[in-house]
C-alpha cells in the first residue's frame, strides 16, 4: 500500500471538508468562536487579511466615484416596517433593543429597565435608516446622485452558523445609492457588480460567474438582485456579493423625492450592494489545500516570512543581523501598491514546527537562513503553491530581484488553477436524469440546463436535490432556446445550478 503523505491539516478536503475548513480557520489562526453564539473573534492574521480587502474594495470604490460616511447602528422598528416586503425578508433574523439600562432585581442580578417607547433594531442591512437620511438630503436632481458607502458591522439572527461564511454579526460594505433615472440606477447596480467580478478575479484569485437571482433568490424589496457566484473545491456555489437594483420601492417607502428638471415631483431611484467577511471563507474554499490556509500574495496580510536556522547561541546575532538587512532589502520592493511585507520570525520555538505554523498560514513565500547560507550570500525559498518540500536555494540578490515577479506569479497561478477546477466541473446537462447523476453520483458542480422559468420548477429541484439556481447569466438567451429538463416546457437558456453555501 502506498504510505499515505502526512498532511499538515486533518482531516483533508477529501475526507471531511466541512471539518478540514473549521480546521483551516483554526491551524491559520483565522479566527475563532466567540461565547456569544454565532459570533467570530477574527485574530490578527484574519483581520490582517480582512485590511487588505477593504483597501482593495475601497479603492475600486472611489475610483468609480464613491465616498464613504456612517450611518447609525440602531433602526427605529417604524423605519423597518416601511417597506413590507423587506419587514418580512429580515423580521426573522433581528436583534431588537427594547430596554436602555440594567437595574439590580431581586435575586442579586441585573434585569433590563427603563423601556423603550419605540424598540430599535440592531442593523441587518442600513437601506431604511439611510433612506430616512437621504430624503433629507435630497430636494433637486441636482442633488443627484448620491454614491455613498458604508463599511460597517450587521446583525442576522442566523441561525446555521459558520466561521466567515455566515455569522450573526459580520463584517461589511454597503453602498447606497440614489440617481435620477431609472437607467443611471441600473448602470450603477450593473457597474458594482462588475467591481465586485474585478476584485475577486484580480485579487482574489477566486473566479467568478455574474448574472441575475431568481425572484426566489433575491434581497427583500430589490425590483432585482445581481450576483458573484464562486465555486469552492467540494464544488459548491459561494455567493459571494450582490449588487440590488431597487427600483422606487425604498425610495417611495423612505419618501426619496426630487424636483426634476422640468420642476416636477419625482420619486428617485435607488441601489445597494454589499460584499462581507464571508470573502475570506471564500478564499479559504478556494485556494487552500491540506496544508491549511493558502493567501492569493495580492492581499497576503504578509508576503514573505524569513525563518532564521540557528543551530548554535554563538551564532544567533549573526544570523539575526544578516535576515533583518534581507527583510530591508525585500521592504524597497513593491508589490501591487504595497512594499513587500516581511516578517522576521525569530521566536526560539522548534524550526519545524515554526516553519509549518507559516505554511499552515498561507504566506506566499518563506525563506530560511542558516550559518551556511549566509556564508554563501544565499537563501533557500519555499512557495507556498508548491509542496511544502519543494524548495531551492538562490543568491541572496537573486532573490530579492524576483521576489515582486514570484509573487505576481503566485498570483496569476492561484487564478488559473481555480479556473481550471471550475471549467472541469462544470457541465452543460440536457436530461433530469443525468442532473440527477451529476448531483448525485457524480460530485456535482456547475450545471447549466434549461429551465422554464417557473418558481414550481425551481422549488421541486431544491426539494429533490438541495440543488439551487445561482444565477442566470445575462447573456442566457445567447446560448440558444431548448426544453426545461424538469416539466420539458421551452426554455430560453441554459441557467447556473447548484448546491450552494
Ligand atoms: P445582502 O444584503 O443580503 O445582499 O448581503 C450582502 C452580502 O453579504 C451577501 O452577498 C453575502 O456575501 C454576505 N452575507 C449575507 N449574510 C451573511 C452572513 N450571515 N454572514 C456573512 N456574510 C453574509
Amino acid at each position: 500500500m502506498a504510505k499515505q503523505q502526512k498532511t499538515a491539516i486533518t482531516p483533508t478536503r477529501e475526507e471531511n471538508y466541512p471539518e478540514w475548513y473549521q480546521q483551516v480557520v483554526r491551524a491559520a489562526d483565522l479566527a475563532e468562536n466567540s461565547d456569544v453564539r454565532g459570533c467570530m473573534v477574527i485574530k490578527p492574521w484574519g483581520y490582517a487579511l480582512w485590511e487588505n480587502i477593504k483597501a482593495g474594495l475601497d479603492g475600486l470604490f472611489k475610483a468609480t466615484g464613491h465616498v464613504n460616511a456612517y450611518f447609525p447602528l440602531f433602526i427605529p422598528k417604524s423605519y423597518l416596517e416601511k417597506e413590507a416586503e423587506h419587514v418580512d425578508g429580515f423580521a426573522k433574523e433581528c436583534a431588537v433593543v427594547t430596554h436602555h439600562r440594567l437595574e439590580a432585581g431581586p435575586d442579586g442580578g441585573l434585569v433590563p429597565a427603563g423601556e423603550l417607547e419605540e424598540p430599535l433594531i440592531v442593523r441587518p442591512t442600513s437601506e431604511t435608516i439611510i433612506g430616512a437620511t437621504y430624503a433629507k438630503w435630497v430636494q433637486s436632481y441636482r442633488d443627484l446622485p448620491i454614491l455613498i458607502n458604508q463599511w460597517a458591522n450587521v446583525v442576522r439572527w442566523e441561525m446555521r452558523t459558520r466561521l466567515f461564511l455566515r455569522t450573526a454579526e459580520f463584517l461589511w460594505q454597503e453602498g447606497h445609492t440614489v440617481h435620477e433615472t431609472e437607467a443611471e440606477a441600473w448602470e450603477e447596480t450593473r457597474k458594482m457588480l462588475d467591481v465586485y467580478k474585478k476584485f475577486a478575479e484580480e485579487y482574489m484569485a477566486m473566479p467568478v460567474l455574474i448574472g441575475e437571482k431568481t425572484a426566489g433568490e433575491r434581497f427583500p424589496g430589490a425590483v432585482s438582485t445581481l450576483c458573484i457566484e464562486a465555486m469552492m473545491q467540494d464544488r459548491k456555489a459561494l455567493q459571494a456579493g450582490t449588487s440590488h437594483f431597487l427600483g422606487q420601492n425604498f425610495a417611495k417607502a423612505s419618501g426619496i423625492t426630487f424636483q426634476s428638471r422640468e420642476g416636477r415631483e419625482e420619486v428617485a431611484w435607488t441601489t445597494s450592494w454589499g460584499v462581507s467577511t464571508r470573502l475570506i471563507g471564500g478564499m479559504i474554499m478556494t485556494h487552500g489545500d491540506d496544508d491549511g490556509m493558502v493567501m492569493p500574495p495580492r492581499l497576503a496580510p504578509s508576503h514573505v516570512v524569513i525563518l532564521p536556522i540557528i543551530r548554535k547561541d554563538t551564532d544567533r546575532e549573526k544570523i539575526m543581523a544578516y535576515c533583518n538587512e534581507t527583510a530591508e532589502m525585500l521592504r524597497t520592493q513593491t508589490y501591487a501598491g504595497r512594499p513587500v511585507e516581511v516578517v522576521v520570525d525569530g521566536r526560539d520555538i522548534n524550526a519545524g514546527e515554526k516553519g509549518w505554523g507559516w505554511v499552515k498560514k498561507g504566506i506566499p513565500i518563506r525563506i530560511e537562513i542558516g550559518p551556511r547560507d549566509m556564508e554563501s550570500n544565499s537563501v533557500f525559498v519555499a512557495r507556498r503553491d508548491k509542496g511544502p518540500k519543494e524548495k531551492y536555494g538562490q543568491s541572496r540578490e537573486e532573490f530579492a530581484a524576483s521576489v515582486t515577479s514570484v509573487l505576481e506569479e503566485m498570483q496569476q497561478l492561484l487564478f488559473e488553477r481555480a479556473c481550471a477546477f471550475r471549467a472541469e466541473n462544470t457541465r452543460e446537462i440536457d436530461s433530469w436524469d443525468d442532473f440527477v447523476q451529476f448531483f448525485k453520483a457524480e460530485g456535482g458542480g456547475f450545471a447549466l440546463a434549461h429551465w422554464d422559468g417557473t418558481e414550481e420548477t425551481e422549488q421541486k429541484i431544491n426539494d429533490e436535490l438541495s440543488v439551487t439556481i445561482r444565477c442566470i447569466p445575462f447573456d442566457y438567451e445567447a446560448g440558444g432556446e431548448g426544453t426545461c429538463i424538469v416539466s420539458g416546457r421551452p426554455s430560453k437558456g441554459r441557467v447556473v445550478f447548484a448546491k450552494s453555501y
